[in-house]
């Protein structure tokens, strides 16, 4: 679920035409300089994920010349096109390539882990550095679990917590992802690797905007805004769920989870593609027409969590428009309706980015929006008209979008985490998850044990929760939308991709999220739209 690195930062409000910088002749080399970086860059990404040793009939050692190449002339040509006065326009165009440039050639832009786990105990100074390092733990210690002498992934072992019945087992299971917490937070100690590592990228963010600062950015808007919305979405939950029995951390999956064994029967390992397949054409976004590549089986080395990225960008070449190829990437050893959602929002990226039709150094928008729309098309799942069309069969809608809030719950619980850590980075963090857990989630205190650290961007890329947090108040709100305006879509609309291009996807950094957001809603957005969805579950439940 997770594109981590590319982010530009949408300092200027307002559309940007193409023809802004037309009689600024070096800028334009310099942005088609950056354009054959970005497919070099996604080519040799491709071909470093394992999924393919060609792209375009040429090799690895092709594509990181060109790569390399392109780099170090962008490197000279940005710096310089810094330092000439430009028009507000050009200079928005310098700063989102120069965002984009330096997130990639970041040391740990890369998706493939290429550190050693054991590494995240000893003393270290560059904070990048550590933050690989705990990345790498969710490869070689995450992907490693053992379960009743078996070996299982933390997705599969998230996605088994919902499913089994007896209670002592799920907590065997739960504990069983204990090594993990412990590489990722030792004993919980002043000094373990999250600790140390959370301290430095505080210090850091003092420096450059962190995830939290482009999210209010994006929005237009400040970090105590958003620390409000997470805090309204948190409490609907809490009001839903008020009157009921606190939960052990063990069990808040499976006490929520009733749409997922009442329908996992129905959605085989094999089955997930086809049934993602099937959706997206309903949708009038054929992934297979579009030219999307899945690589969705386990391999170890790969990167530890799911993401979707290009294999190219979409730009002008010769006269014409080439289109964008999107690649997804996970590691499925099992279906359900949990694995499915996340393939369908990784598949919601892929279609994203074939959409754009921006100019290349305006291609990538901000993560908050790529984050919330790829969950536009993802949350139909938990809807019984989806179930009905492609199972056969549906629970109640308030057992789906229980199912559903549970799970945003938890990001916006993490996304809240990650905040404050930030502001405060020498607060206890289990003492802190416990403290939010149990307050908004009904969960049971145990702050002896490190629980939260079991999403790799926690490690990796400290604030990059915000974007799933209060993506999904941006998710409800532009599903709202998009039903108002074309009429359902769970079931399928062959307009929605059209459509949805046309008012959402196509513009990329062109137009900022604040004012694209704006537009299709004809006002800011609230946390409104989720929290009456969150209520309504309150309402449907009673009964069960
Ligand atoms: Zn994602």
């Amino acid at each position: 679920m997770n594109n981590q690195r590319k982010v530009s930062y949408a300092a200027v409000l307002f559309l940007v035409t193409l023809t802004a910088s037309a009689d600024n002749r070096p800028l334009l080399e310099t942005e088609q300089i950056f354009a054959d970086f970005l497919d070099a860059y996604g080519a040799v990404e491709t071909i470093d994920s394992g999924l393919v040793a060609e792209i375009e009939g040429q090799n690895r050692a092709v594509w990181q010349r060109r790569r390399d190449e392109t780099r170090s002339a962008l490197t000279t040509r940005l710096r310089d096109a810094g330092l000439k006065p430009l028009t507000p326009a050009d200079s928005r165009i310098v700063s989102n390539m120069q965002r984009t440039f330096d997130e990639l050639t970041d040391p740990g832009a890369s998706m493939a882990p290429d550190r050693k786990c054991q590494d995240a105990t000893r003393p270290e100074k560059d904070v990048e550095v550590l933050q690989m390092t705990l990345y790498a733990c969710f490869d070689e210690v995450g992907n490693a679990l053992k379960f009743e002498d078996k070996r299982i992934t933390r997705s599969g072992a998230l996605q088994q917590l919902q499913q089994i019945e007896e209670p002592a087992r799920r907590k065997a299971l739960f504990m069983a992802m204990s090594p993990l917490w412990q590489a990722v937070n030792g004993q919980n100690e002043p000094t373990s690797p999250y600790r140390r590592m959370i301290a430095m990228a505080a210090t850091a963010f003092r420096h450059k905007p962190s995830p939290i600062d482009e999210a209010a950015q994006a929005l237009n808007t400040d970090t105590p805004r958003l620390e409000g919305w997470l805090l309204e979405l948190l409490e609907a939950w809490r009001l839903a769920n008020q009157g009921t029995k606190p939960i052990e951390p063990w069990d808040y999956r499976h006490e929520h989870a009733r749409a997922s064994r009442a329908l996992d029967a129905s959605i085989p390992r094999d089955a997930l593609a086809t049934l993602n397949q099937r959706f997206f054409t309903d949708l009038g976004a054929d992934p297979q027409a579009l030219g999307v590549l899945f690589d969705i089986d386990p391999r170890p080395g790969k990167a530890p969590i799911a993401y979707s990225d290009t294999v190219r960008i979409g730009r002008q070449l010769n006269g014409k428009w080439r289109p964008a190829i999107s690649r997804v990437s996970a590691n499925y050893d099992r279906g359900g309706l949990y694995t499915l959602n996340e393939l369908t929002h990784e598949t919601g990226h892929a279609v994203h980015y074939i959409a754009i039709r921006a100019r290349p150094a305006l291609f990538w928008t901000d993560s908050l929006f790529i984050e919330a729309f790829a969950d536009v098309p993802s949350w139909s799942v938990f809807e019984p008209s989806w179930q009905q069309k492609y199972l056969g069969r549906s629970v109640p809608r308030a057992d789906g979008l229980r199912e559903l809030y549970s799970l945003v719950m938890l990001d916006v619980a993490w996304g809240l985490f990650e905040l404050r850590m930030l502001r405060a980075p020498t607060t206890d963090p289990n003492v802190l998850w416990t403290e939010i857990t149990s307050r908004y989630l009904g969960v049971v205190p145990h702050p002896e044990l490190s629980w939260w650290a079991v999403r790799a961007q926690l490690g990796s890329n400290p604030g990059y929760m915000i974007n799933y947090a209060v993506g999904a108040m941006l998710t409800a709100e532009m599903r709202k939308r998009t039903r108002e305006s074309i009429g359902a879509m769970d079931a399928g609309n062959t307009e929605w991709y059209p459509w949805t291009s046309e008012h959402l996807l196509k513009f990329g950094a062109e137009l900022d999220t604040a004012e694209l957001l704006k537009q299709f809603l004809g006002r800011p957005p609230s946390a409104t739209a989720l929290v009456d969805e969150i209520a309504s579950i309150g309402r449907d439940s009673k009964g069960h």
